[in-house]
């Protein structure tokens, strides 16, 4: 396998399948088969998962609240989607820990990075909740953060568009998606891969971020296992969009949109 150590993020807007809001049952069960997968090929597998299906801190203020207290329901909101998947691959017989940033004693391990390194080593699949347990972030920073400290071989966030594209492919059909970029290059093109503090941590760490669809069965396998999926991001990622990009290319301006992953 190509990564001995990955950090899968998964953005919570993604669990609701074609729902409004919430977890959509089918999703929850498709993404835990694909992390069953993943695992047993042996590859160490730690998941970071949004809450935004439930709440996001900047929706406080619309609703008269204090943004802090915003933050925290959302930290509590991706606590729920991590306890849904891990229910959900316990289903299927994999060993899993959800470690949380925020301590909530009566459900899981608050997150200590010695434990989390020696769970992945066991072979558990390592669930982080509650971002890194501090408002004004995302579960974008937590996903870069933790898998620093876990020592990841790479960020791997699953969308529902195929990578990074020069332009948002939902509404610019002319838009090219880019197979490798470089960290400059995602910065001087202002494309939006993850917030610019979950970006700069991976960048300054040097650690390599794959964009890819996650609702396409067998890609997170197909990445494990070394193939070229949606779009690597690294220090050395190469210039031009590769001719097989779905169309031509277009206005280097934005791209995934991160809340539509
Ligand atoms: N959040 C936070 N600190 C963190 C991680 C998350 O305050 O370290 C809050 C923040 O309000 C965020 C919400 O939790 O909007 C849900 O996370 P996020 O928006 O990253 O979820 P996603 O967009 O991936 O579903």
């Amino acid at each position: 396998m190509k990564y001995n150590r990955i950090l899968l993020k998964l953005s919570g807007e993604a669990l609701m399948g074609q729902q409004q809001y919430g977890i959509d049952a089918a999703r929850l069960m498709q993404y835990a088969e694909e992390i069953k997968t993943a695992a047993a090929t042996g590859t160490q597998v730690a998941v970071v998962i949004g809450g935004g299906n439930i709440f996001r801190g900047v929706q406080a203020e619309a609703f008269g609240l204090d943004r802090v207290q915003g933050d925290y329901m959302g930290m509590l909101a991706t606590v729920i989607n991590s306890m849904a998947l891990q229910s959900a691959l316990e289903k299927l017989n994999v060993n899993t820990r959800l470690l949380s940033g925020v301590t909530i004693q009566r459900v899981c391990e608050p997150y200590i990075r010695r434990r989390a390194l020696r769970h992945l080593e066991k072979g558990r699949v390592v669930i982080f909740g509650a971002g890194i347990g501090s408002p004004y972030f995302t579960t974008d920073s937590a996903a870069s953060l933790r898998a620093i400290e876990i020592e990841a071989d790479v960020v791997l966030k699953g969308t529902r568009v195929d990578g990074i594209y020069t332009a948002d492919p939902e509404k610019d059909p002319t838009a090219t998606r880019y197979p490798e970029i470089t960290f400059d290059e995602v910065m001087e093109k202002n494309l939006n891969v993850m917030d610019m503090t979950a970006f700069t941590l991976c960048k300054e760490n040097n650690l390599p971020i794959i964009v890819f669809d996650m609702n396409k069965a067998g890609n997170l396998q197909r990445l494990i296992e070394g193939e070229t999926v949606g779009t690597r991001v690294s220090m050395s990622g190469s210039k031009a969009p590769k001719p097989d990009a779905k169309h031509s290319a277009l206005q280097p301006s934005l791209t995934t949109p991160t809340e539509q992953a």
